[in-house]
């Protein structure tokens, strides 16, 4: 039985607070336009 995949290898999306700058990246840093913190979007926000 399947949960939900989590593979820390794989690219994922992530979205600058800031600025809404989208990249794709394997590992979550810092955003290339404005340095601000990034999220992953795959992450559900309840
Ligand atoms: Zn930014």
């Amino acid at each position: 039985m399947k949960d939900i995949e989590y593979d820390p290898a794989e690219e994922s999306t992530y979205e600058c607070f800031a600025c809404g700058t989208v990249v794709q990246a394997s590992t979550p840093g810092a955003c290339p336009d404005c340095g601000a913190d990034m999220r992953n979007r795959r992450t559900p926000i309840e």
